[in-house]
């Protein structure tokens, strides 16, 4: 018979009796509460059982005393733990001990995983005479482990690449995405170091970077990686040092930075050329005709729109009417010369420029009029289109990109007056003579004087928590036979006339006054903002006429906001941007309108002092949209946050739109989705009301955890249903990708779950979608045909987490799930976190921001403290006349030049008391009144000024008397 070392033998070594049962009990109680222990005979039968073990079942001891231990309810729950027992005690009679984990289920219900052991003890004679059973709880452990293992998992199914590196810069650890990254296999990378693949470390600089990383504790910064084909790769890499005992190393997270290059440059074309034509747009024409005006002595305009073109549009299609303008668009590039611009203006309008003489222009002019006239033949149908121009010429009617176009156009007015497929060349002032025009306008400027205006407010919305935190403030205005005239009429009239610098007095007054009665009422705290004119921008006092009227209301400056767009800024960089860090000192908000329309280059951003980017509504996508406008506004959001800058979507007109933009981190919105602009009254019933957004829409955590079941066939779909039922998931079913990616919109999913075939797109290609849409979501294929190409590829882009074969086993898929779950809580719990580290991050940052504002104000004010006080000392000294400053506490703290003379002073009597060093008439005259006395033989009325200001005490003159000579 084999003894295991750990069982024990009582052999009383000098015949002392073995150790008594009595005495075992106590022990065995003596254990904790943790630990359960008892005592069996050598055939099993149970004798003692120590109180933590009974009170885990809640039993008493004759309910169990004298049983076979492994009918005994402890082991009543776990079949094959039961079946473990009856091994081991087959063994223990044998005198073999053993161990192994168990799960008893306590009264309460819990499930305990525990260290189990059987161990045998022996009498004097070698034989066995009791058994000992213990267990000990390890679900603590048990529960690390499966953590660890979940987390393990996580990291090597991240999408980032992630490293651990050693501080001879060695790889330690590599997971499947960096592999992905970098084109080798993790046996190969842990071979390397990093100055093996950061084109900008070299062997002899990696200790350096090893000691700023060790001193900072972090760093973060973009580098290119090499790929084992030889291509550079652009990432940013962050890295933290990790200690773990005695070991340092450092963990790097390496973002692929090329995504977002490629987004970069494609917003960068987006916001240069026009989608369809591939045409300049408007805002490259503007800087090219800049820059052609400056290049050459003469330019010519021409403005060309298609006459009737809507006709195409709403007769035969969108699709014909684009094919139209596609045609056109080449003709004209066709007909011109190569120095010559061609550019899409909006829906029919182009524009081309001219540099050179100016006989070219009208015969230019007609040249396109025929090129256009020539039929188009378009998917079968004969098209005749004609177009109208209007010619402007520089320096003639303008030498100025903005006012050229206007002559231009109304040049092209006068040419379509004329009935069209006309040319007409700018002569006078068509403006002065647009009798539409000059009615409006002075319709706008009594409607101004008459208080006809109005404000209404637009609501915008927080993405986190769905409250309303400001309003934009709209002007709207009523013209009593028009009706309601559109802001975007009026307001270029009121530009061009000048008249917008009364009305954006006037917009701001109100709206200061209506914040502030807002902020009186109580109401929650709401930040108003305004729209600014490129006028208002170009007034010197701007920001002081700002600070005055928000002084004179009371209105806390951070419940007021302005808006400007990029176009405004570039006329006077300079000037505006002190306005914008003048009123941003004051904690005035400052949005950056429009963005997307304007020149929007986003390295041009990192010079704005701006606290949030109002993302355009035309970038605005929705579930519908293609993936790459989703990039691009996911872009737009990544860059701004990393300028600590806000996001706001404007124009935000569904739901879908709204989840959209919440889970691409989009911090605010406002659309006619959440509300119109409204009148005050209407917006306090609003907060009075606490309106906001559907928090599920919205909250992340509060929700229930969500599945989507995607399967054509509708008998799959109830199947998984009831699979599922038990599990507490709320489960979508879906039996088209059209209403999946609907569903999507309307609901938060953790978890999808596709068929691969089904009519219209494959499941591969919906969970691609669903990637680029919510990027969070763990999406699995369960398919019957193995399509592994596909399915391959779309695991290894990160667009599919598993692949689940049809048939399915019941079991085996809910555990896919439940760990798919588990997998999404954990990415939502990180994310959560780095969210509220950017958050933070963001407001620190603003602190900071302010505070250094506040600073440099301070300083400048000291400073020219310390200037005036100069300049005063030396325009003192200059005057011919005795000058004593004395301060509050009576010391003399200045002499002036002649007072010294008169005096024989020197600099020695600063600072001594007045009464010791001026003589008795002159203490008098201190104490008030006018004195007149005769110093080194000349006479004086000596008068006595208090001071104002910060400075406190009085100065002394001494005013020469005439007679001068006693
Ligand atoms: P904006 O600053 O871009 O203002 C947003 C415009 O989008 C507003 O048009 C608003 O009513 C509209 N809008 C809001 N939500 C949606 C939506 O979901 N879908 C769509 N399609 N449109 C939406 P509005 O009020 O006609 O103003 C037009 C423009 O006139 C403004 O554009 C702004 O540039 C100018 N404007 C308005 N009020 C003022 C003002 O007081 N001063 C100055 N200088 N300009 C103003
Ligand atoms: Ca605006
Ligand atoms: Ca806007």
């Amino acid at each position: 018979m084999s003894k295991t070392p750990t069982a024990l033998t009582l052999v009383a070594a000098s015949g002392v009796p073995p150790v008594p049962e009595l005495a075992l009990h106590e022990v065995l109680d003596r254990l904790g509460p943790s630990v359960f222990a008892g005592l069996l005979d050598a055939d099993g039968t149970l004798r003692y059982a120590n109180q933590a073990a009974l009170c885990a079942i809640d039993i008493t001891p004759d309910q169990v005393l004298g049983q076979r231990f492994d009918a005994t309810p402890w082991w009543q729950a776990c079949d094959l733990s039961r079946h473990r027992l009856q091994q081991a005690l087959v063994a223990a009679a044998r005198g073999e001990a053993s161990r192994f984990d168990v799960r008893i289920t306590t009264v309460g219900g819990n499930t305990l995983a525990m260290d189990f052991s059987l161990l045998p003890l022996f009498g004097p004679d070698g034989r066995v005479i009791w058994l000992i059973p213990s267990a000990r709880d390890v679900s603590e452990r048990d529960q690390a482990q499966r953590q660890l293992q979940l987390t393990r998992h996580a990291v090597e199914q991240s999408n980032d690449a992630l490293f651990q590196v050693g501080p001879d810069g060695a790889f330690r650890d590599a997971n499947a995405a960096s592999c992905r990254l970098l084109g080798l296999t993790r046996e190969q990378v842990l071979r390397m170091r990093v100055p093996d693949i950061d084109t900008q470390v070299d062997d002899s600089q990696w200790p350096l970077r090893w000691r700023e990383m060790c001193d900072r504790g972090s760093l973060r910064f973009e580098t290119n990686v090499r790929h084992r084909d030889g291509h550079e790769i652009p990432v940013d890499v962050s890295v933290s040092q990790v200690t773990s005992g005695e070991e340092t190393f450092a963990h790097v997270c390496i973002d692929d930075l090329r995504e977002r290059r490629a987004a970069e440059r494609r917003i960068q074309q987006l916001l240069q050329f026009d989608e369809l034509t591939g045409l300049p747009n408007r805002q490259r024409l503007l800087e090219s005709l800049d820059a052609m005006l400056l290049a050459s002595d003469q330019t010519a305009v021409l403005v060309l729109e298609l006459d009737r073109f809507k006709r195409v549009n709403d007769g035969l299609g969108m699709h014909i009417g684009d094919a139209v303008l596609l045609e056109a668009a080449q003709r004209l590039v066709v007909a011109v010369r190569g120095v010559d611009l061609v550019a899409r203006r909006s829906g029919d309008e182009f524009v081309i420029v001219v540099p050179g003489p100016t006989a070219v222009p009208v015969a230019l002019a007609q040249t396109l009029l025929d090129a256009i006239a020539r039929p188009m033949v378009i998917e079968g149908h004969e098209i005749y289109m004609t177009c109208s121009v209007g010619i402007a010429m520089a320096p003639a009617d303008s030498d100025r990109a903005d006012t050229l176009l206007r002559r231009a156009n109304a040049a092209l007015h006068q040419a379509k007056l004329h009935g069209r497929n006309q040319i007409a060349v700018y002569a006078a002032a068509p403006h002065d003579d647009d009798p539409a025009r000059m009615a409006l306008e002075t319709a706008l400027r009594q409607a101004l004087r008459n208080e006809r205006l109005e404000l209404h407010y637009q609501p915008q919305v927080d993405l986190v928590h769905g409250r309303i935190v400001g309003v934009e403030a709209l002007l709207r205005w009523d013209h009593p036979t028009l009706g309601r005239v559109a802001p975007d009429r009026f307001i270029p009239i009121a530009e061009e006339t000048g008249l917008i610098v009364a009305i954006g007095d006037w917009v701001l007054r109100h709206a200061i006054e209506q914040a502030a009665a807002w902020q009186r009422a109580g109401l929650p705290p709401l930040r108003t903002a305004v729209n600014l004119s490129a006028r208002q921008l170009l007034q010197p006092d701007l920001a002081r006429r700002i600070e005055g009227l928000l002084a004179a209301t009371g209105l806390d400056p951070r419940l007021f906001g302005v808006e400007v767009t990029e176009s405004m800024l570039i006329g006077n960089f300079e000037q505006a941007v002190q306005h914008l860090q003048a009123l941003r000192a004051m904690g005035v908000e400052v949005s950056l309108d429009d963005f997307g329309t304007g020149y929007s280059s986003l390295s041009y951003l990192r010079r704005l002092p701006v606290d949030v980017v109002k993302i355009d509504r035309s970038l605005v996508p929705d579930v519908t949209a293609p993936a790459q406008a989703v990039s691009i506004t996911r872009a737009i959001i990544t860059m701004a946050h990393q300028l600590q800058m806000k996001v706001l979507a404007e124009g935000v007109e569904s739901e879908g739109q709204a989840a959209l933009l919440a889970a691409n981190q989009c911090d605010q919105m406002q659309g006619y989705w959440f509300s119109a602009a409204m009148p005050a009254a209407a917006i306090e019933a609003m907060l009075r009301d606490g309106r906001q957004i559907d928090p599920v829409l919205l909250d992340r955590r509060a929700r229930q955890p969500t599945l989507l079941l995607v399967d054509d066939e509708e008998n799959i779909v109830a199947a998984l249903r009831r699979l599922l039922r038990a599990e507490g998931w709320l489960v979508l079913g879906a039996t088209s990708a059209e209403q999946a990616l609907q569903l999507m919109a309307r609901h938060e999913v953790d978890v999808i779950l596709s068929d691969q075939r089904m009519p219209g797109m494959t499941g591969v290609e919906l969970l691609r979608r669903a990637r680029v849409l919510c990027p969070d979501t763990v999406r699995l294929v369960l398919s019957g045909y193995t399509e592994l190409q596909a399915i391959t590829e779309a695991i290894n882009e990160g667009a599919i987490y598993k692949f689940l074969a049809k048939p399915w086993d019941d079991a085996q898929l809910r555990s896919h799930l439940r760990d798919a779950f588990a997998l999404k809580e954990m990415a939502d719990s990180n994310r959560r976190l780095d969210l509220e580290v950017q958050h933070a991050n963001r407001e620190l940052a603003e602190l900071n921001r302010r505070l250094q504002a506040l600073l440099q104000a301070q300083r400048a004010q000291n400073q020219r403290e310390v200037d005036s006080r100069e300049a005063t000392q030396e325009l003192l000294d200059a005057l011919p006349v005795p000058v004593f400053g004395v301060d509050d506490e009576g010391l003399l703290v200045f002499v002036n030049a002649p007072a010294r003379t008169l005096c024989d002073a020197d600099g020695d009597v600063l600072g001594r008391p007045a009464s010791g060093e001026l003589s008795d008439a002159m203490r008098r005259a201190l104490e008030g009144g006018s004195v007149k006395l005769t110093l080194a033989g000349r006479r004086f009325r000596a008068l006595c000024r208090p001071l104002s200001g910060n400075a406190r005490g009085c100065l002394l003159v001494l005013l020469p008397q005439a007679g001068v000579r006693a």
